[in-house]
């Protein structure tokens, strides 16, 4: 194995499985189908969405585009969302976030059917991942983590995995989906004392913090092994990850890149779950 784990190759094994069930549905005149619903014109959504459509038609996902001017209210918003959860050919919903200040986030989420919330936004999904069962579905970026580590065959059971940062759309769920892989976890935050000292503690340091190049040589054990969901711009507004890559490198065992890394995974998973949605709701 490489010493960078490429996410590009997780992407090209998950999309070969997923395309031949998605054949197979078809065959059965069932079409997968995802929507997505994005508020405004944010670049970033813009480019999420863009991505994750390439990906899932790529697979034969179909994908709806559901786009809404800023000025939608709350309740029209809700409406839609209402519409989709009702709507037999919609499989999954896709909700690009942060929605605009006067739209409240929790209602939004609320109102969607955990059996359509293939990004873990739902409480339904929270607790499913909380009970490791199969209500609803985990955040796809913390999934994406998990099948980095399964794809290269790294197992976490009885390892010392420290995650930074405690988010609900990665941190946290990502903590808890380490706990039902037996692995015993630290959760960092801004509030840990001695981050650098808790860090190079771990056989796997996770770092989700937001915090461009933030992981130093200083933060890792040798020979750790290093997932980087940090997408962030640097002083030349070049993408870089929460690690030092360059700084690292040669102190850790293997290391997933950014670019390149889990972002790459991540619409796939998205599509993983929308194929996972159209099975349960069949009852497959
Ligand atoms: P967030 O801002 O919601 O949460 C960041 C977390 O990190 C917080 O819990 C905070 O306490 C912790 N943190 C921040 N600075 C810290 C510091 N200096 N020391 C210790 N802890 C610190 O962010 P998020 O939505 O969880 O995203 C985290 C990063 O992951 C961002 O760079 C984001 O762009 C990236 N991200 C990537 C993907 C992907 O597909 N790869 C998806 C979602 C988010």
């Amino acid at each position: 194995m490489d010493k960078e784990l490429k996410g590009i190759e997780v992407v090209r094994r998950i999309t070969k499985e997923l395309k031949v069930e998605v054949e197979q549905l078809k065959n059965d005149n069932i079409q997968p189908t995802l929507a997505i619903v994005r508020v405004g014109n944010k670049e970033d959504d813009i480019y999420y969405q863009q991505s994750a459509v390439k990906r899932c038609t790529g697979i034969g996902i179909a994908v709806e585009e559901h786009i809404y001017d800023e000025s939608i209210t709350e309740q029209e918003l809700i409406n839609e969302i209402v519409n989709l959860n009702l709507d037999e050919a919609v499989n999954g919903v896709l909700i690009l976030r942060p929605l605009p200040k006067h739209i409240t986030d929790s209602l939004v989420c609320a109102a969607l059917d955990p059996a359509k919330d293939i990004d873990g936004i739902t409480d339904g999904s929270l607790a499913g991942v909380m009970k490791n069962d199969n209500t609803g579905f985990a955040p796809c970026t913390a999934r994406a983590c998990i099948e980095i580590l399964k794809h290269f065959e790294i197992d976490p059971s009885g390892q010392n995995v420290v995650v930074i940062g405690r988010s609900l759309v990665v941190g946290k769920p990502l903590a808890l989906m380490l706990i039902s892989l037996n692995a015993t976890i630290t959760v960092c935050h801004t509030r840990t004392k001695d981050l650098e000292a808790v860090a190079s503690a771990a056989d796997i340091l996770i770092a989700a913090a937001g915090r461009a190049k933030m992981v130093g040589r200083e933060f890792v054990k040798p020979s750790a092994i290093v997932i980087d969901v940090g997408i962030n711009a640097d002083e030349d507004g070049k993408m870089v990850g929460d690690v030092d890559f360059d700084d690292v490198v040669d102190v850790v065992s293997h290391i997933t890149p950014v670019p390149g890394g889990v972002g790459t995974v991540t619409t796939a998973v998205l599509a993983m779950h929308v194929l996972e949605a159209t099975k349960k709701q069949l009852g497959l």
